[in-house]
This record gives C-alpha cells, structure tokens and sequence, in this order.
C-alpha cells in the first residue's frame, strides 16, 4: 500500500522534468521558475493533493496558480499531462540524459545540443574525445575530460567514484531527502562524511518520523534503477549513475549516534567502543548512560567524546591511524579549515587553455572572499594548452595591471605555471621569471623518465630561486594514470631547504598530493599551498577537496602559504 503522500511526490517530479525541459527548450525564465517553486512547495505538503483538490484548496497555496493547478489535476487523474508528453516528443532523449551528467545541467545540455548538434551520450563522448567542446563558451578542456571519466562512471567501468562526483550527486541526494514531509535531519555519512578521495557508494544517514514515506521516496525516484536491499531502516539502491546509494533510517532522538556509527571509519568505531565499554558505556543509546546511572543526552558528536574523556576528533581524521591516542592527550591539532584559506595560487584563464578570463577569475575570486588570487597560465612549450610565450606574458602582465588599478582591497598577482623541461631547466629564462609574482612549476611532459631522473628534474626547478611552488608533484590522476616514479622524500628535503612550497591540487581527480604524501611533507617540514588548477571560475570552490586533503593529512593554518594574508605571503617568496 502506498502511502498518500506518494502522489505529491510523483507530481512534484514530474514538474522538475517539465522545468528541465522547458529550460532545454530555451523557455521563458518565469515559467521555468514557476514549475521549479511549484515542485518544491507540493514535495513539502502534508496533506495529499487529492485531498487538496476535493477542498477546493489547491489555488490557495501560494506560488500554485490556475495553470499549475489545472496540471495536478491532469496528473493526479491521469498519471501525466498532455504538455509534458509533448515536451518530451520535441527533445531528444539523448539531451535529458546529458543534462544529468554532472556539471552539465538543463543549461548547457541545450547549448551542447543547439551548437554541436549532440542528442546521445555516443555523440557527447566522441565530441568530447575529439576536443569540440571546449570551444564553446564557459567549457574547457578540463570540462571534457570530466564528460569522459562521467561517462565511463555511467558504464559501471570505475569502481571507485571521485569525491568530487560523489559529493555532488549525494548533497542534491540529502537536499531532495530533507525535503520529504516528517523527516528532521539528512547527512552524509561513510567515507564520503571523512572525504576520502575515491568512494564506492553514497551512504546517508536521516531521522524521519515517517520512514515508510523516506524509503518510497527513494525507491520510486525517477533516478533510481534497481532497489538493491529493503528493510524497516535501510533502503539501498543503485541509481542513474551507477552509484548505490545506502540510506540508513531513524528516529530523532537516535540520529547522532547513529551518524557517529555510520560515520566510521569501522577501526575508529571500534577502537572508541572498546574505551566506551571500559567505562561501562554504550554508545548506540540517544543517552549516554554512565554505570551510576547518571545520564547525559547527545546533541551533539561531541558529546560522545567528552563522554569518553577525550578531545573531539573531526570526521577527516577518524581512521583508526592514531587519532585516538592523539585525542585522549589532548595533541588534535587546529586543522586548517576552507575559510582560513586568502587566496588561490594557481589558476587559468582563457590566456591559455580555460574556459574564463582574468576579469572572471577576480570577480570569482573576490565572491569567496579571498584577497588575493594568482593568474598563472601554461607556459609555451605546452602548444595544446595555447601556452603564453614571453611576448603574450608582457602582455598578460598590461592586462593585469589594468585590472589591478580597479580594486582596493584585493591583489591580482602575476604568475605563470612554468614548465619544468625534461632536463630540469625551465620554460623561460630567469630574467622573465623575475618578474612575476608567482611561479608555478609543473612537470607536463616525458612522464616515463626513470625515477632518478625525474626526480632530479624535479629538484632542479625546486632549486630555482624564482619557483615558489611546485605543482601536482606526482603527476597522478585518478581513474587515469598513476603518478610517475619519484623519490618523494628527497624532493621534500630538498623542498624545505630551499623553502620551495608544495601543491595539493583540489582539483577532484588529481587531489595531489594526496593525504598520506601531504603528510610526509609535513614531517620533513615542507609547506604547502592548497590550490585548485581552476580551469573555470567555478571550480575556485573545488578549494573544500584540498582542504579536505590537508585536513586529513593533520596540516594546520601554519602549515599552508595561502593562509597569509598577500603582504606576509609576499615577503614569505622573497
Ligand atoms: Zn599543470
Ligand atoms: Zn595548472
């Protein structure tokens, strides 16, 4: 038997596909609108719209006018409506496939179909494969290779989704799911709450107090494909995009300290259950009961280690790696956290191969609240990526400073992102370095050097006075390459002698260094910078992945250039 609520569900679907299609279609921005309020307020209802209609109700539902009225009472009779059904005759079913691909969307489903003619997925992969896409507006080159590796997560030929990906499908997952009638709190939990890199499916965890409406609402979604298990808490399904999804059900007073269960990591779960029973508590009660029977209620997962005597430990560090012992001496650390980041020291424009300018770079930049940001294009022997010879950097640098003249508060600086060449010099010589404020050097090419090798041409760029930092040092990306051979621990030394920072790139499929090389780099006293290689204004917020990086890897404030403020890290380069 399903239950009432269900229909509004079903109809408030069926009004998101109409608005994704009108979109498609290039539509009036109102209408649009009108459908997405529209399937928002009906989702949230508590009273089924069958009831609604008999009352007469419906109209007096604010942002629910005739059309929009006379449509639910199309569906609720008929299990469609005629403008839908004609929508979908005018749109290829290609195109609403690819609108869901992340980072795609309605909007640039419609500029792929209207400019490139694209109405499958074949057709996206092979114009992506054949670098079409990054010549239309707002697309670059890193945007096609996301189409790919998106693609190939849609085939079920990556057993591990990148974080990045993960934690967009799951926070819309946790958006829609909070919105369903009776539930109190939606998270994310697993692996994906302590951000590893990779994960191989989206756990959530919420509190409801109608679960059977929460699991229908999951298991009859549009997106899902196949209900994989279903019990009185738990529903776990497979979706769209191949991703299983575990939702793990209760009741509000329960939702924290099953959060902290799910959370894990298992080790770390155990290891704290182990301190817990020593003390003759439980951890899986909405209280905390201690053996003289006093009680203290959890609010917060806080509360659990303070019951335990012990500092709170962050989810990025709960792995069982030593946290505990840290925590129950009071050695948890400050963590470096996404506002204490000023800036972003790496960055492209469409001065080489990205999708913005500098003016959008800034703009972006400054939306964030940074004070600062790095302009640094590829260099020139790097011809695919239209890499700035000396000439184009001069006049990179006439641009900049045009710009520059604009603004108070927030400094534009110079830089490039220099190719380390295979014998260990550089792309331009010392003079022009000189005169930019940040040099980034990059190994971009002959990536089968032999470890010796590259790790020598590595250390030579580290030894340039002029190099600041050094960019995704391993070379790996995810679900692509590895990393080429490399003796990280000289490179560290060498990096702290000659106080040469070293990059964590946000970016979610290189994420390099990752957490356990970030660490090491720590311990040889390196420092690091947090970048994001944005290729797009946009992914200047892929800055959370690096941070999440450092975080896990026990990197404080301290540790990182770009918590300076743009005078101290000025003086920090020279
Ligand atoms: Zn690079
Ligand atoms: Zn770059």
């Amino acid at each position: 038997m399903s239950n009432a609520l269900m229909s509004n569900l079903e109809v408030s679907w069926l009004f998101q596909e109409m608005a994704d299609l009108l979109e498609i279609k290039g539509e009036n921005f109102f209408k649009i609108r009108a459908y997405r309020n529209a399937a928002k307020t009906i989702s949230k209802l508590d009273k089924p719209l069958a009831e609604l209609v008999k009352n007469n109700a419906l109209e007096k539902i604010p942002g629910i006018g005739k059309a929009i009225s006379s449509k639910i009472k199309e569906i609720l009779k008929t299990g469609s409506c005629e403008a839908y059904k004609k929508l979908l005759e005018e749109i290829p079913k290609g195109v609403l496939e690819m609108r869901l691909i992340p980072g795609i969307g309605a909007k640039r489903a419609r500029i792929l179909f209207e400019e490139l003619n694209i109405s499958s997925l074949e057709q996206l992969e092979e114009a992506a494969r054949k670098n079409l896409i990054r010549k239309l507006p707002g697309m670059s080159a890193k945007f096609e290779s996301d189409i790919l590796r998106h693609i190939k997560m849609l085939k079920g030929e990556n057993k591990l989704i990148s974080i990045g990906t993960a934690r967009e499908l799951g926070k819309k997952l946790v958006e829609y799911l909070s919105t369903i009638p009776g539930v109190s709190s939606v998270e994310l939990g697993g692996s994906l709450r302590r951000w590893k890199e990779t994960v191989s499916d989206i756990d959530i965890v919420a509190s409801t107090t109608n679960p059977e409406l929460l699991k229908e609402s999951l298991i009859k979604h549009p997106r899902t494909v196949e209900v994989l298990e279903y019990s009185q808490n738990r529903v776990h399904i497979k979706n769209w995009w191949n991703i299983e999804v575990d939702l793990s059900i209760t009741t509000a007073d329960n939702f924290i300290p099953l959060l902290h269960r799910n959370t894990g990591s298992k080790s770390h779960y155990e290891q704290l259950k182990k301190i817990a029973e020593s003390k003759g508590i439980s951890l899986s009660n909405p209280s905390i009961i201690y053996p003289n029977g006093n009680k203290m209620k959890i609010e917060s997962e806080k509360d659990i280690y303070t019951a335990l005597c012990m500092q709170y430990i962050p989810p990025e560090l709960r792995e069982g790696k030593g946290e505990i012992e840290a925590a129950l001496e009071n050695k948890i650390p400050d963590l470096v956290e996404v506002d204490d980041i000023k800036g972003d020291l790496h960055t492209h424009t469409l001065w080489s191969d990205a999708a913005d300018t500098i003016e959008d770079m800034v703009n972006a930049a400054k939306s964030r609240g940074y004070s600062y940001i790095a302009i640094t294009d590829h260099s020139y022997p790097l011809n695919a990526a239209h890499g700035l010879d000396t000439k184009r950097i001069y006049s990179q640098l006439e641009e900049i400073k045009k710009l520059q003249e604009r603004e108070k508060e927030f400094t534009i600086l110079t830089g490039i992102e220099c190719d380390i060449l295979p014998d260990g010099s550089l792309a331009y010589p010392d003079e022009v370095l000189a005169d930019l404020d940040v040099v980034v050097a990059s190994v971009h090419s002959y990536f089968n050097q032999d470890k010796d090798t590259m790790t020598e041409r590595i250390i030579s760029a580290i030894k340039n006075e002029h190099v600041d930092i050094i960019g995704h040092v391993t070379g790996r990306v995810l679900e692509e390459r590895a990393g080429y051979e490399l003796d990280l621990s000289r490179i560290f030394e060498a990096a702290a002698k000659y106080n040469t920072a070293i990059e964590i790139n946000s970016s979610h499929k290189r994420l390099d260094l990752n957490t356990e090389n970030a660490k090491k780099a720590k311990e040889a006293g390196v420092k690091i910078a947090i970048n994001t290689d944005a290729h797009e204004s946009s992914e200047l917020n892929d800055i959370i992945y690096g941070t999440a990086v450092a975080r896990r890897a026990w990197l404080t404030p301290d540790d990182v250039i770009n918590t300076l403020d743009v005078k101290q890290l000025l003086r920090h380069f020279s």
